[in-house]
């Protein structure tokens, strides 16, 4: 089993071509350029994680002395769980989409399901089936969301959803206790539409502090996401994980160049 293994979380937002009058053109990234990133991931020996699976795995590396005593029930069902994502290579890969836009379902699902690859997609919750209504008052484009259908048919298919608060505000600059609704309803309202557990969250605009990281954690998160370069390795704080942001200009040579980068000096 690899020593030490690394968690390469990467951050996307929109799969297609981005409109010449997009407002905010590095949230798309063109389907051929998602498709061969995949590809080389998967040939590179990367294993594709949920975020779910990342910190089964990432409990049983680092976690496993200090949650569990050797033989009881706990203990073998960790275990088990973790050997079931092990990769001998401890290359691991998480890849992430902010917001919940329609293009996630309509150019990324189908490169995702031909490849076998397992994301996780951050949903505004307020807005499936809506609009990009947050991203409109900033300027950009209308564009749609995922629908509930869409949400379903990728959870059933192993996609994990998770939660990017009701209407995507700034959470450090509303009231904590707008802030901790924005948070822990977003989490309700899709476990109730979904059916099943929002295990982790992503922060609007990567805008967070240490008391938004308690609202998270007190929301009942296992984690949450936030934009700032780097990898999941020993003691992160799984409130502020780390990510690579791919965007429409991350040609092929900066995307091999990002992850071999972030994994040496991060
Ligand atoms: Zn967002």
């Amino acid at each position: 089993m690899a020593k030490n293994p690394k968690f390469t979380i990467l951050l996307y937002h929109k799969i297609g071509k981005y409109p010449s009058n997009a407002k905010f053109p590095g949230l798309y990234v063109a389907e051929d350029d998602f498709d061969r990133q995949i590809k080389y991931l998967k040939n590179a020996g990367y294993s594709f994680l949920t975020l779910s699976d990342l910190k089964t795995l990432y409990d049983y590396y680092y976690n496993y002395n200090n949650k569990y005593k050797a033989g009881d029930s706990a203990a073998a069902a960790a275990s088990d769980a973790a050997h079931g994502l092990i990769n001998e290579s401890g290359k691991y890969v998480s890849i992430t989409f902010d917001d919940g836009s329609k293009s996630v379902y309509t150019g990324g699902f189908k490169i995702m399901r031909e490849n076998g690859v397992k994301a996780t997609v951050f949903m505004v919750s307020e807005l499936v089936g809506g609009i990009n209504e947050w991203d409109v008052k900033n300027g950009e484009n209308s564009d749609e969301m995922l629908s509930l259908q869409d949400l379903k048919e990728m959870s059933e298919y192993g996609i994990e959803i998770g939660a990017h608060t009701l209407t995507h505000p700034r959470l450090t600059e509303i009231a904590p206790e707008d802030a901790y609704k924005e948070i822990s309803l977003s989490k309700k309202s899709l476990e109730d539409l979904l059916g099943g557990s929002v295990n982790f969250f992503a922060y609007p605009y990567g805008d967070y502090d240490a008391a938004t990281e308690k609202l998270a954690e007190k929301a009942g998160f296992y984690g949450a996401c936030v934009t700032k370069t780097g990898i999941v390795k020993r003691g992160a704080d799984f409130f502020a994980l780390r990510r690579v942001a791919i965007r429409h200009n991350t040609d092929f040579f900066k995307f091999k160049r990002k992850i071999w980068k972030v994994g040496l000096f991060y």
